[in-house]
Formats: structure tokens, C-alpha cells, sequence
């Protein structure tokens, strides 16, 4: 055995791999015993062009042919393919030749390794398919992640919520480039330089609500994000890039800032509005005032929170203010009334207080709003008009009455002088007549002015006894009598329910209502028509509607209010005689039994009137 050979197979001995030479052409001709061990088979089998028998055969093709290659081009030759161990299973291997060039400058020998690298290639393919998996995770985590690598922070990674968040189109405009290119509008707002620091520091970043500005160009969007950057490490523990992880909180961000904002508008405006107000929970907690209401109390939230604004109340009225709020709060309705309340300086004004209920979309009260509004003024003025009103109509009634005498006089006067002077013909007779229509013009007047007066004044004087029951079939049938001859005259029809109700009211007073109601039902009827009144009661078990129906004239639906006003009326004198008190007089008599009177008018077609009178018992 040559010396070179000897030395070849003591290498071979000391290196775990196989060791193998082949002739220039690419005949194996050696291979070394642990090679032969390795593979189980006898170098007869191996040897020549046989060695490809050991070859997995669908790598054969490709082992043949980077061999050729390499024999032809005398190059050193590196692959790697699959060889059937001696216990029948295939393991990877990579195979290595290189080419002995003689003095001749040609190939003299082949000198070639194998090494087993399976265990090395199941790690690889197992790493691979770690990292496939942790990949499809990332991917599919709800938020948007991106790996970067290096010092210069070269998109590695990023799953297609960070795509997204970033306003790019695909993930490609962003892999392999540093951050700096791939997000440039991230310079300016310091994002490059804060991975810049974790990098640097080796230390995890995170924020919450950073706004920041994503998007190239126009596409600009601002954008709320919650995230965390951490530096990644290498496995000897040194940084070697940066992973980041974001979430787009924008729409919750952007929801709470308008809910802010406009929380913030409505207390500028619970402020600026010139009423105490305040805000209770849904259980009358109250929580908040405005200025105003510590302004006017002297008091501080402290000292008033929840229910100890009941110390600020009227003692003999805050029992019935109780009882109220209760009721609203038990309902969820609104609260409404008037009562005082102590100011700093101890002394009582008088507030309208409106509380409104705050819903939520299922109808459920999640908070009161209270406004208690000073009418202090505004009830002083009041009640000065209503003395003043008193005393008008207190005026009204005695001159009324006391007008009656010496109007009285006139006619008698007149009647006289006329007899006296032999009821002349002429100017005298004319004039005469004058003064007759007058004096009965104002004996009319006087006289429905005294009735309206009586009504106030009676109402007056009778205040404190209980309204006691009226009969409204006596009541009509009065009316009836008294212008029996009138319907009878015009030929009216009156249709009437045949049994009533029992009201509260006086019947004679009630018998008035019909009266005026019946006599104008008649006196508006259409020229040529015969009026028909259809009088109809009903009762609902609280009240008892009446309406009084009618076939002539009606007015317009826009006066249907005015018409119960004080010398209010729609048609001139010399078409048809009044005053204009007879539905004031109504109005006055219906509204002091606790009832409402209002009517309905077409023109040309009709009217009806209807009163609502409380039910007796
Ligand atoms: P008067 O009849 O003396 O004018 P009222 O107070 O009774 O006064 O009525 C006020 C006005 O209402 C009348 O002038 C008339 O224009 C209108 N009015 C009242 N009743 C009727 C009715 N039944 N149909 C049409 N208009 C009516």
C-alpha cells in the first residue's frame, strides 16, 4: 500500500464523515470503511458507477447530473441528496468532491466527503415549520404586529392588520426595507427614533391612545393606536431587531372624545343658561348643580349631594314636593311645580322646577336633568293683575248695576216727553227713535255685562263652598223655556240625549251655558236653512263631554279660540245683534265647575261647541 494511501485511510478513520475517492472519469473507486459500515454494503455493490445504487432514487437524477457537471468543468462539486442507510432508512446527506490536479494540469483523482446531515435537516425543517406556524398566529392575532430587523429596522415581518392600519395596499411595499422608507411619514412624528431607543436601550416601549398620522400623501389618516415595541434578541442575547405590537383604538378614541365634547358643551351651556340646574341618577341621586345653583344657595356640593337639598325647601311644602318627585321617579314622567326655595341669605324666591328624564335607547331612565327656574317676579306680577282684574270686574259689576237706574230713567223720560209732546211726526220723531234703539242697545249690553260681572262676582263670594251637583236635563229644559218662542219661531229642531249624566256645576248657572249656547245656535243659522241643534253627552267615567252641534254659518277653525274672549266677535252688529260676552260668560261659568268649553267651526257648514264638566261622586 502506497504511503499517500495509508495516510488517507488513518484520515478517513478520524473524521465521523465518509471519505471516498473517485477516478478523474467519476468512478468511485474507495470509499472508507465506516462509509461501507454506514451504508451496509460490500464495496463490489458501490464501486464503478454503482454507487448510485445507494442513491434514494428520486434524487438520483439530480446527483448524476451536478456530478457530470462537475467532471466536466473539473470544479469542485457540492450537493446534496438522500443515501439508503444499513438499516434500509434514507438520511440526507451532503456530499462534497474535489478535484486532484496533476502536474499535467489535468484531474489525476477525486477526493469527496459525505456527511449525514439528516438530524440537521429534520431541525431546519421542524424551525421552518415552527416558524410557519407562530407566522399563521401572528397573522391571525386581532391586532397589527410587524418584525424588524437590524439597527436600521428592516421590515422582516408584518401580518395584514399592520398592512392595513398602515394605509398600504400590500405588505410587499413594506418587507425589506428599513422603516425609515417604508413608513417615511413615521420620521417626523419621532416613531422611527423610538425604535431608534429600544433598540439602543434593549428595554420595552409601550403606549396607549398615541395618536398618530398613517397613511402616504392625501390618504392621510389620523389614527389612535395602542402598542407595545420590544426589542428581540439574537441566541447569544444581544438585540437584533425590534417587534411591535399595535392596536387601532380610533373609533373607540374618536366615540369618547364626542362623548367628552359634548358632555363638555352641555355643561358650558348648564352654565351659561340663567336657571339653577342640575343632574341626578336615574334613583334621584343628585350629583352635580351648575354655578348658578351654589351661586343662589350658598351651599357646595358636599353640603347638598344626593337628597340634603331637602333642607332647602319650605318645610310645610317640601312634603308635597316629595310625594311629586316620588311619582316621577317611580314613572320615569316628567316633574313639574312650583316652589320655594332658600337662598344664601336665607329668605325664600319662588322656581318653576322641570325635571326631564335622560333615556337610553330601551326607554330606561339613566338620568334626570333639572332646571328650578325664578318666578318670583313673574308671580308677583301675576298676582297684581289678578288683583287688578278683581277690581275691574268688581268695577264693572257696580257700574254696571248702578248704570241700570238712570238708563232706566232715559227710557222712562223719553216715553214720556214723547207722550207729552203727541208722539210727533218728523226730525223729533226720528231723533225719538234714535234714542229708543240706543237706549235698548245699552239695556242689552248692560245687561249681559251685569250677567258676566254676577258670574265673577258670585264666583267670588261663593268661593269656598263645594260646587254641589248639577241636573243638565233641568238645565237644558230651562233653556228651552226661555227661548221657546224664538225656536218655535224659526221652526229649529233640537235633538237632546234622553238621559245625562250627573255633573258638578249649579244647574241654573249651567242652564245659562245652554241658553247662550242655543239662542247663538239659532241667531248664526244659515238664511234659508232651518237650524237643527244636536245636542250629544257622553262620559268617559271622569268626565262628561257635551257637545252642541249646529247647522248654520260656522266660522273659521282659526277663531275657535278668540270667540270666548271679552266682547270677541266675528260679524259685525248690523248683521247680527250681541255683544260679544255671551261665550265669555259660558267660559267663566264651565271653568268654575272644574270643566273646559271649546269649539270646532266650518264655515258655511256649522258649529260645535263642546264642554267637559267633572262627574259628580
Ligand atoms: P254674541 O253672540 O253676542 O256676538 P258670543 O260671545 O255669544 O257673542 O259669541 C261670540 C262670537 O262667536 C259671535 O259674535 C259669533 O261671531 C261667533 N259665534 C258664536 N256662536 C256661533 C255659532 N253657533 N255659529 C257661528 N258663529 C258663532
Amino acid at each position: 500500500m502506497k504511503e499517500s494511501e495509508r495516510h488517507l485511510r488513518v484520515l478517513a478513520a478520524s473524521i465521523p464523515q465518509m471519505l471516498w475517492t473517485a477516478t478523474p472519469e467519476g468512478q468511485l473507486n474507495y470509499l472508507s470503511d465506516q462509509g461501507l459500515r454506514y451504508l451496509g454494503i460490500g464495496e463490489e455493490l458501490l464501486y464503478g458507477e454503482k454507487w448510485l445504487n445507494a442513491v434514494h432514487p428520486d434524487d438520483r437524477e439530480s446527483a448524476i447530473r451536478s456530478w457530470t457537471h462537475a467532471i466536466a468543468t473539473s470544479t469542485p462539486y457540492e450537493t446534496s441528496y438522500r443515501l439508503r442507510r444499513f438499516d434500509g432508512t434514507w438520511r440526507w446527506h451532503l456530499v462534497r468532491g474535489v478535484p486532484v490536479v496533476g502536474d499535467d494540469a489535468k484531474v489525476s483523482q477525486w477526493y469527496g466527503t459525505c456527511t449525514d446531515i439528516e438530524d440537521q435537516k429534520q431541525a431546519e425543517t421542524l424551525m421552518q415549520q415552527d416558524r410557519q406556524r407562530w407566522q399563521e398566529l401572528l397573522q391571525r392575532a386581532p391586532a397589527a404586529i410587524a418584525i424588524f430587523h437590524g439597527p436600521a429596522h428592516i421590515f422582516e415581518w408584518v401580518n395584514s392588520d399592520f398592512v392595513r392600519m398602515v394605509g398600504r395596499s400590500d405588505a410587499a411595499k413594506l418587507l425589506g426595507k428599513p422603516a425609515r422608507e417604508g413608513l417615511p411619514e413615521l420620521v417626523a412624528q419621532g416613531y422611527i427614533d423610538l425604535l431608534d431607543r429600544v433598540f439602543a436601550a434593549g428595554q420595552p416601549h409601550a403606549e396607549q391612545e398615541a395618536p398618530v398620522l398613517l397613511g402616504e400623501g392625501g390618504d392621510a389618516h389620523e389614527a389612535y393606536v395602542n402598542f407595545v415595541c420590544m426589542p428581540t434578541r439574537d441566541t447569544q442575547g444581544r438585540v437584533d431587531g425590534n417587534f411591535v405590537h399595535a392596536t387601532d383604538v380610533s373609533d373607540l378614541v374618536k366615540a369618547r372624545k364626542q362623548v367628552e365634547e359634548s358632555e363638555r358643551q352641555f355643561r358650558t351651556l348648564a352654565e351659561t343658561i340663567p336657571h339653577l340646574a342640575w343632574m341626578a341618577h336615574a334613583d334621584g341621586f343628585i350629583f352635580w348643580y351648575n354655578q348658578r345653583w351654589y351661586d343662589y344657595t350658598g351651599t357646595t356640593l358636599e353640603s347638598v349631594k344626593g337628597r340634603n337639598w331637602e333642607t332647602l325647601h319650605d318645610p310645610d311644602v317640601l312634603p308635597r314636593v316629595l310625594d311629586q318627585w316620588k311619582l316621577s321617579l317611580a314613572s320615569g314622567k316628567p316633574f313639574d311645580m312650583i316652589f320655594p326655595l332658600k337662598g344664601a341669605n336665607g329668605e325664600f324666591r319662588t322656581f318653576l322646577t322641570r325635571v326631564e328624564p335622560v333615556k337610553d335607547n330601551g326607554g330606561r331612565v339613566v338620568r334626570w336633568f333639572g332646571t328650578n327656574t325664578d318666578v318670583t317676579e313673574q308671580k308677583r306680577t301675576e298676582e297684581e293683575l289678578r288683583r287688578a282684574n278683581r277690581d275691574l270686574e268688581e268695577f264693572t259689576y257696580v257700574a254696571s248695576h248702578d248704570l241700570q237706574e238712570p238708563l232706566r230713567m232715559v227710557s222712562i223720560y223719553t216715553q214720556l216727553m214723547m207722550k207729552t209732546l203727541g208722539e210727533p211726526e218728523g226730525n223729533l220723531g226720528k231723533y225719538a227713535a234714535v234714542v229708543r234703539q240706543n237706549v235698548a242697545r245699552m239695556e242689552t249690553l248692560i245687561h249681559d255685562l251685569l250677567k258676566f260681572s254676577r258670574t265673577v262676582h258670585d264666583d267670588r263670594s261663593s268661593s269656598s263652598e263645594p260646587l254641589s251637583t248639577a241636573d243638565l236635563a233641568a238645565a237644558l229644559a230651562e233653556a228651552t223655556t226661555v227661548l221657546k218662542s224664538r225656536i218655535e219661531e224659526v221652526g229649529a229642531v233640537i235633538r237632546a240625549p234622553s238621559s245625562w249624566p250627573v255633573v258638578r256645576g249649579d244647574t241654573d248657572q249651567l242652564a245659562h251655558v245652554f241658553q247662550n249656547l242655543v239662542s247663538n245656535a239659532l241667531k248664526y243659522s244659515r238664511p234659508g236653512t232651518k237650524p237643527e241643534i244636536h245636542i250629544c253627552a257622553h262620559s268617559d267615567g271622569v268626565q262628561c263631554t257635551i257637545s252642541v252641534e249646529d247647522n248654520g254659518i260656522g266660522f273659521e277653525q282659526q277663531h275657535a279660540e278668540s270667540i270666548f274672549g271679552l266682547f270677541k266677535r266675528l260679524h259685525r252688529r248690523d248683521a247680527y245683534a250681541g255683544t260679544g260676552l255671551g261665550l265669555a260668560i259660558c267660559k267663566r261659568i264651565v271653568e268654575r265647575a272644574g270643566g273646559k268649553i271649546w269649539a270646532e267651526g266650518r264655515p258655511d257648514q256649522g258649529s260645535t261647541f263642546y264642554l267637559s264638566l267633572p262627574l259628580a261622586g
